[in-house]
């Protein structure tokens, strides 16, 4: 069973235009699915519409044997990292990758302690734990983001462009890391980016969209041998 099913998703905005056309797609329960295209070809849309924060106008989301079509973000089981990190400013490292656990009454205070020494060490944020977001560098806040989606055990892990905003050193040291982590986890991830690199390099499969179609989906080498 794949761990995300798209059937015919489309999405149409008030003005009739169409910025997801038709898209069925299967993510297989591990597989690390990259999303690229240019700018405005529907990406960021069809990763909202997994999430649930964008009302699909037509077709079916499944995830994990369920239909979400009408599920709020908070019942599908789903962990996203933005491109703006949106961590809490006035909570610690370690309060702010604790913060989802937190939301779940039966997680005791011990494995609350387990479970984040675990992210923030695969992270190497472990000597940053008492510091706030505001005396972190750039990479270090989104090492913590990330520290955040990876805490809980979810369906899935889904990426926004979340390089977009690291200088291209960081980018490089980052993109290993990811990879590195959803190796080890191997949990389903679905990434977002523009950036070839980005898409040649991270994941199993490589989903190209443009205007709103889905184009052509294949392994990395086979868009790479690609005529
Ligand atoms: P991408 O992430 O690939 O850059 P988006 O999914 O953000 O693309 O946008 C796809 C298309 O949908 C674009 O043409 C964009 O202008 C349009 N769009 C996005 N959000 C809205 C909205 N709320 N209302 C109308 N059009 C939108
Ligand atoms: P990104 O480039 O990261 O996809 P955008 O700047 O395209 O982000 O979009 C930011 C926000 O503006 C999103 O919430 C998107 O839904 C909305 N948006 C994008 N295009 C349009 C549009 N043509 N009309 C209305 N809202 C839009």
């Amino acid at each position: 069973m794949a761990a995300i099913e798209m059937r015919n998703i489309v999405k149409e905005y008030g003005d009739g235009f169409k910025a997801v056309n038709d898209i069925s797609l299967d993510i297989a329960d591990g597989e690390f699915m990259i999303l690229v295209g240019p700018s405005g070809c529907g990406k960021s849309t069809l990763l909202r519409m997994i999430v649930g924060l964008e009302d699909i106008t037509s077709g079916d989301m499944v995830i994990g044997g369920d239909r979400v079509n009408e599920k709020a973000p908070r019942d599908r089981n789903l962990s996203m990292v933005f491109q703006n990190y949106a961590l809490y400013p006035h909570l610690t490292v370690f309060e702010n990758i604790a913060f989802p656990l937190r939301l779940n009454k039966k997680v005791s205070e011990d494995e609350i302690r387990r479970r984040v020494k675990e992210a923030a060490d695969m992270l190497e944020l472990n000597e940053h734990l008492e510091r706030k977001p505001a005396n972190l560098s750039g990479g270090q806040r989104q090492r913590v983001a990330m520290g955040r989606a990876i805490v809980r055990q979810v369906n899935a892990f889904l990426f926004d462009e979340p390089l977009s905003n690291l200088d291209a050193k960081l980018r490089g040291q980052m993109r290993t890391e990811i990879s590195r982590m959803q190796r080890r986890l191997g949990t389903t991830t679905v990434y977002v980016t523009h950036d070839q690199t980005e898409a040649m390099t991270l994941g199993d499969r490589v989903a190209v969209l443009r205007r709103g179609f889905l184009q052509q989906v294949a392994s990395p080498r086979e868009l790479y041998e690609q005529p």
